[in-house]
């Protein structure tokens, strides 16, 4: 698969569950090894870089997890994890990097107080603002969240979505969103991708995507979005038949044909490329582009 992220860009990535969305994420970042091809940050290729020269790398990306509980260590204070990464990487005395953790904790809509609150004090939603404080420690140019909101209760979803939204335009950020929620993908990202079986099948500008979804695949992950009137959207409902098939050993031809409403015979043989089409969206189907 191959993607852009431009500065102060968010790129949704979606799809569903063991579909190979975070292992892109941690590829990106290098916590997984990439077995062939390229990451380049800034026009730098990073891939081969060993640990030395990985280590200023590391500062200009981040992530932020799924479960802020699990992704922080609970015997230890927030301030300290949220000063953990300027520790290690030398920056700063400690005077200095307590006030520095202070003015991260304001930022993301915590007091100062609380740094020296353990992770099992805080609300899901503040134990995942100590987890963007902690992201943003570094100032780092890229973001992997993976799955950041999916663990909170919806109406905390929208206040922290909010929050990485203004600190992206506040900072220049970019974002890789890594999310099987398309409703959430829909208000934060600029353009989105489209993931399948490891494979991208559709990389979109955001309102092309979810207004005309072009590949059979987002057609039928769109139309599974529940609506507020069930009623008025009864009849244009997609099913996805079938179990996702293994990553593995995926399907020959196209991934996506044991579940494909359109299936030709050459969908089974033959396996489609990312074409674009006249609005520039990319996707990989036989039938359209
Ligand atoms: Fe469906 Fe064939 Fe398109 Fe694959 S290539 S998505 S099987 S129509």
């Amino acid at each position: 698969m191959s993607f852009t992220i431009g500065e102060g860009e968010t790129l949704g990535l979606v799809g569903e569950s063991g579909c190979g969305k975070s292992t892109v994420g941690k590829t990106v970042l290098r916590l997984i090894e990439p077995t062939a091809g390229k990451i380049i940050l800034q026009g730098r290729d990073i891939t081969k870089l060993g640990k030395r020269a990985m280590r200023p790398i590391r500062r200009q990306i981040q992530m932020v997890f799924q479960d802020p509980y699990s992704s922080l260590n609970p015997r230890v204070q927030a301030g300290d994890i949220v000063g953990e990464p300027l520790r290690v990487h030398g920056l700063g005395d400690a005077a200095e990097r307590k006030e520095r953790v202070a003015a991260l904790f304001k930022r993301v809509g915590l007091r100062a107080d609380q740094m020296k609150n353990f992770p099992h004090e805080f609300s899901g939603g503040q134990r995942q603002r100590v987890g963007i404080a902690r992201a943003l420690a570094l100032n780092p140019k890229l973001i992997i969240c993976d799955e950041p909101v999916s663990a909170l209760d919806v109406s905390i979803q929208a206040q922290v979505i909010n929050l990485m939204m203004d600190l992206q335009e506040e900072f220049g950020l970019s974002y890789l969103f890594i999310s099987h929620d398309l409703a959430v993908v829909e208000h934060i990202s600029h353009r989105v991708a489209v993931m399948y079986l490891g494979k991208i099948v559709e990389l979109a500008e955001r309102e092309t995507l979810f207004r005309a979804p072009q590949h059979p695949y987002t057609e039928a992950l769109l139309s599974a979005v529940p609506v507020p009137d069930p009623k008025a959207d009864r009849g244009h409902r997609q099913r996805l038949a079938g179990e996702v098939p293994s990553p593995i050993d995926p399907p020959s031809g196209c991934r996506f044909h044991p579940r494909c409403p359109y299936a030709e015979a050459r969908c089974k043989i033959e396996e489609p490329v990312l074409r674009a089409t006249d609005d520039g969206t990319l996707v990989a189907c036989h039938l359209r582009g």
